[in-house]
């Protein structure tokens, strides 16, 4: 008598709705694919719809084993191609999508293989519920840096320690947010401001700042955490983390890990919301080598008309090439709005775009710098390409990217939030040409080459990937 084949592993995995976490778990979601794992990916209607109406999956998608299924996210329905406001999604999802998520699972676990896994976003915590009614494991992946995680980690304490929520909106903007913070294991150099952005509230009861401290207490629920960055870029806080959680395995730069193999077949899906302008890779053809500053912020920051101003009239007094990606929704209440002036005297040595393949255009040769909001997967897509980095921090854990990019690893520059024309030239020209700029490229190039190691058989982040997959999700 034949054997009966043993079952496929299945996984689901559940991204937050949002695209700095839709396209790092899309890349681990290929690679547990690659290692033999029925996958399920789990988006929200709103955000299986916008993919679909990218280009970046397929109305008829239906490879067999890598499927995708959708629930609600709580909020009203929504056609626009805009990011959605994250205080709004942080409160209607934990409400509004565990007993669709359910729904789904149970329709899943009647067809085969049955459901062995979750991996879920460190910021879905709500699926905990689900697995652990399952009798799966869970494992959450925080899509932040290690710092950052940590800071969120300690939320808690800084509450405790009445460090947080500030006495006083004038605290913001005073000296107060200088205030050293050492006593954190693991954490160098921390000032409050460094810390994820919102502990900058008055309010105790604030939605952000309640959610985060609650998801990060959540993690230690999981059976495992994971973390897109490597060993080497944060080995003081990952060892001070493995004291407060069970297991965190470093997977990063998934970019680099999960390098596309060219004849598979889940190349064609992708995970940009927007679609992507076609020009830009074309553009950089014809530009000298590390000649571009590469200007992007991001899929949610939005600055008002002032603050783009003093970008581009920063970008245009540097005398630099640039490739700007600015999003339709990045220009707050209304749509950006650029002099003429501007237009005509940078038309020769600017590009404006409303979307492109990050990755490809920082590790194509010709771009210098990168003008960034220090975003996770852009920092760290930065770091893979060697890429030096001005920093203008937005929101959330940017502000301690920012931080460890400009003192721990060299390779960044901050850019004050009250940016000016002035500032913005200064230190375009500083990275383009100046010493300084010359210093945080090599560094930038040294930790890329770690970087590329750590990913390589034997390094610690393949290590980590195999060690996961057979100690937890198998
Ligand atoms: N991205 C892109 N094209 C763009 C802008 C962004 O592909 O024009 C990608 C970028 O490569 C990164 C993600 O979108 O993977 C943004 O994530 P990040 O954590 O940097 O910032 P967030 O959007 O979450 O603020």
């Amino acid at each position: 008598m034949d054997t009966i084949p043993a079952e496929k592993p299945h996984a689901v995995c559940v991204p937050y709705p949002a695209q700095g976490h839709i396209t790092p778990m899309l890349k681990l979601a290929k690679l547990l694919h690659s290692h033999g794992f029925h996958v399920t990916f789990v988006n929200t209607h709103f955000n299986h719809k916008r993919l679909i109406r990218s280009g970046a999956i397929s109305a008829l998608h239906a490879h067999p084993s890598f499927r995708f299924a959708s629930i609600p996210d709580g909020l009203p329905p929504s056609e626009e191609d805009a990011t959605q406001a994250i205080p709004s999604l942080c409160e209607a999802i934990p409400r509004a999508a565990l007993p669709p998520f359910r729904h789904v699972l149970r329709q899943l676990n009647e067809e085969s293989p049955p459901v062995s896994c979750i991996v879920s976003d460190g910021v879905m915590t709500f699926t905990l519920d689900a697995a652990q009614e399952l009798g799966v494991p869970e494992v959450v992946f925080w899509t932040t840096s290690a710092c950052g995680f940590m800071g969120y980690l300690h939320y808690q304490h800084l509450r405790e320690r009445g460090l947080t929520p500030l006495k006083d909106e004038g605290d913001i903007t005073s000296g107060y947010l200088d205030t050293p913070v050492d006593w954190i294991p693991g954490l160098n150099n921390m000032r409050l401001r460094d810390f994820p952005s919102f502990i900058r509230t008055t309010d105790p009861k604030d939605v952000m700042l309640n959610f985060c401290t609650r998801e990060a207490q959540r993690a230690s629920m999981a059976s495992a955490v994971i973390l897109n960055t490597f060993e080497e870029l944060e080995r003081p806080v990952l060892e001070a983390m493995a004291s407060i959680l069970p297991a965190v395995y470093t997977v990063g730069p998934l970019s680099l890990l999960s390098q596309p193999v060219a004849d598979s077949p889940l190349t064609s899906i992708r995970s940009n919301l927007w679609k992507e302008d076609s020009g830009c890779m074309e553009w950089l053809e014809g530009r000298r080598p590390g000649s571009v500053v590469y200007v992007n912020f991001g899929s949610i920051t939005v600055m008002s008309n002032t603050q783009l101003l003093e970008f581009a009239w920063g970008l245009a007094n540097s005398g630099y090439d640039f490739l700007w990606v600015i999003r339709p929704d990045l220009v707050r209440g209304d749509a950006a709005v650029l002099p003429q002036e501007f237009v005509e005297e940078t038309k020769e040595r600017g590009l404006l775009a409303t979307w492109c393949p990050q990755e490809a255009v920082l590790s194509h040769a010709s771009v210098g710098g990168f003008l960034t909001h220090s975003g996770w997967n852009s920092t760290i897509e930065s770091i893979s390409s060697g890429v030096p980095m001005l920093s203008w921090p937005f929101f959330a854990e940017q502000q301690t990217n920012c931080r460890y990019a400009c003192t721990e690893w060299g390779i960044a520059m901050e850019i004050d939030n009250d940016v000016k024309r002035e500032e913005v030239e200064a230190l375009i020209r500083m990275l383009m040409g100046g010493e300084k700029g010359k210093e945080m490229r090599q560094k930038a190039m040294a930790w890329k080459e770690k970087a590329r190691r750590a990913t390589q058989p034997g390094g610690s982040s393949f290590v980590d990937l195999e060690r996961l997959i057979n100690d937890v999700l198998l």
